[in-house]
């Protein structure tokens, strides 16, 4: 049974994502902030620290072998003015998604790399694709995740690992309620349904889907793709 991490499975998509991994028969162990703790495979650790990554990770082989699927979903949403945003605001939004994708990938790289095979999903964002106001430094970490993914996804192909990225856009999810609640989507779920080709909203489960079949053996020629999953709101 192969062994997957999933970051930020602690809630929303990576929650989603971890529980159909788990249902498509992987050991799936998920780091978070808040992990469950009813959940004996899900470990602290902040993505922004190497030394919780390196620590949860040790025991995650310890428990379950070497890791060769990983899913970096931990994410941190910013709004603010372009002018209003602090350095350290921009910092810490670069730091949970694009320092942390970096961190975690870098931890798992040598079970890989030993396993000659691998599959690394990036959970990015449709605003990466159509741009966001008030949304600089999270859209410009988003981006630099599809970067990072095209970019290795070249250097790993040859070791056996593929690196896709998967841009949701408008999933159910506590992060998309709570900007709802503050105002901050631009309307309510119900404007933005009316809004969407398919006239519903997303749910971790179909960016698990698409995580999973990424994920899956018959995915192996796929690798160095943006796979947009966003009800046709980004074409
Ligand atoms: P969510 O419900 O807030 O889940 C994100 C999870 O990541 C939370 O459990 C959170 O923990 C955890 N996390 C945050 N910072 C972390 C850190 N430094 N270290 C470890 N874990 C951390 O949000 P979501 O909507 O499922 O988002 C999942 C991913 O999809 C994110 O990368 C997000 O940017 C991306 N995304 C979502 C949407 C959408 O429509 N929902 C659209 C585009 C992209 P705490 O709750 O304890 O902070």
């Amino acid at each position: 049974m192969k062994t997957a991490v999933v970051t930020g499975g602690a809630s929303g998509i990576g929650l989603g994502i971890a529980q159909r991994l788990r249902g498509d028969g992987f050991h799936v162990a998920v780091l978070d902030l808040n992990p469950d703790e009813d959940d004996d495979l899900a470990y602290r650790a902040d993505v922004t620290r190497p030394d919780e990554i390196a620590a949860a990770l040790n025991a995650v082989r310890a428990k379950l072998g070497p890791v060769t699927v990983l899913v970096n979903a931990a994410g941190l949403e910013g709004f603010k003015r372009f002018q209003s945003i602090a350095f350290a605001d921009w910092q810490r939004v670069l730091d949970v998604n694009l320092n942390g994708t970096f961190h975690c990938i870098q931890a798992v790289l040598p079970d890989m790399l030993d396993a000659g095979w691998g599959r690394i999903v990036n959970i990015s964002s449709s605003s990466a694709h159509s741009g966001q106001p008030f949304m600089s430094h999270y859209v410009a970490a988003k981006s630099a995740i599809n970067g990072l993914t095209k970019a290795l996804a070249l250097e790993l192909g040859p070791s056996g690992i593929t690196v896709n990225a998967v841009p949701p856009g408008f999933i159910d999810t506590p992060m998309l309620r709570k900007s709802e609640q503050a105002r901050l989507l631009g309307g309510s779920v119900e404007d933005h349904i009316k809004r969407t080709p398919v006239r519903r909203i997303g749910t971790p489960q179909d960016i698990a889907a698409t995580c999973a079949f990424l994920i899956s053996e018959e995915a192996g020629y796929i690798t160095g793709q943006i796979i947009g999953v966003n009800g046709g709101r980004n074409t």
